[in-house]
């Protein structure tokens, strides 16, 4: 505590950056993961404030022994260390740099950890600022989905200073199972998204081949065990089928899950980054075409393996 009060007249390279457990943790955005995750940190001892736009979201995190804020703002008021969970870039600014964000009232030392999907771009503009105030901030997207939330079992991929990283690490293991350093500001959003354009194309190969299959007379589950152990199989295949009666999502109607409209959000991100460094990706470009289209469709809230049920939507026959 004391080298906290202190941190302001230490020199930085100098300062020991403390963590330990039963630390005030500010958590900004509990929707869909992030209420798990602010949850696991409820469970692993912490005491945890909270905000979202989202009362109902609020309300339930209360009721587990969460605090609640108005604003951002006056959550860094009363903690140096502050995780955010928020759907895109637009959102994460307006959190950080708003009129009642945090960065109007930071304190000094504080520790920024946000795990949005969100342009790298973004991530940089936001390091670079709240560096200058002699704070860390860490972009550290994360992997596994709502279920992997929950059970604190996600992988966090994660970009800053080596320095943010070790501070940051024993927060990060209480809400998932694999903490994963990438390099500088900005590499933890740059493998994300190629991860989601990879998990997008094989989405819709899976879905496709499939439909294929079943129109071709096959049982799906045979043709689905015969892919599993063979050159076919994908991740999509094996644990995220996108098939009725196979996959548990695709099963219990494509409800909850990674929504179509994020999958089409990440898939702009990365033809936005394709874009700008001149690089080839005509599949991940078809895909950010098939997500965007199904986002303006009854898919749009549904799962992103539903784009099973859009190629079959497709059939004229
Ligand atoms: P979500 O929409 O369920 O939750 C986001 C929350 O942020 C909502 O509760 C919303 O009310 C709140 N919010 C938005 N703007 C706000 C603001 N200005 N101030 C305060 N609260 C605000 O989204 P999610 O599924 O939890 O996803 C969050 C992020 O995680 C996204 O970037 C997404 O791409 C990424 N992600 C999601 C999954 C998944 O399976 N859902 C998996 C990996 C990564």
């Amino acid at each position: 505590m004391l080298l906290r009060r202190l941190a302001h007249v230490i020199p930085r390279p100098y300062q020991i950056r403390t963590y330990s457990k039963g630390t005030t943790v500010g958590f900004i955005g509990v929707g869909n993961m992030g209420g798990h995750m602010a949850s696991n940190l409820i469970k692993a001892g912490h005491s945890v404030i909270i905000h979202d736009k989202d009362t109902s979201a609020v309300d339930k995190l209360v009721a587990m022994g969460a605090k609640k804020a108005d604003n951002p703002a006056a959550i860094a008021m009363e903690t140096t260390t502050i995780v955010t969970m928020l759907p895109s870039s637009p959102h994460v600014l307006d959190v950080y740099k708003g009129a009642k964000g945090i960065m109007s009232t930071m304190q000094n030392n504080t520790l920024l950890i946000d795990s949005s999907t969100i342009d790298p771009a973004v991530s940089r503009e936001i390091a670079a600022i709240v560096t200058d105030k002699n704070s860390d901030y860490l972009d550290a997207p994360v992997s596994g989905g709502v279920a992997k939330a929950r059970d604190a079992q996600l992988t966090f991929i994660v970009g800053g200073s080596e320095d943010g990283f070790s501070r940051a690490k024993p927060l990060l293991d209480d809400m998932g199972a694999n903490v994963i350093h990438c390099g500088g500001s900005g590499c933890g959003q740059a493998v994300k998204i190629c991860n989601n354009m990879m998990l997008a194309v094989a989405m819709i190969g899976t879905a496709e081949t499939i439909n294929l299959g079943i129109k071709l007379g096959l049982d799906p589950k045979l043709l689905t065990d015969v892919l599993n152990v063979s050159t076919g199989r994908t991740f999509c295949s094996e644990l995220y089928n996108p098939c009725p009666g196979i996959g548990p999502l695709a099963t219990n109607g494509y409800q909850g899950g990674f929504g179509t409209k994020l999958m089409a959000k990440d898939l702009g991100l990365a033809q936005d980054a394709a874009t700008a460094l001149k690089q080839p990706t005509p599949l991940g470009s078809l895909a950010h075409q098939i997500y965007r289209i199904m986002s303006q469709q009854e898919y749009a809230d549904l799962d992103f393996s539903s784009v099973f049920k859009f190629i079959q939507s497709s059939d004229n026959q």
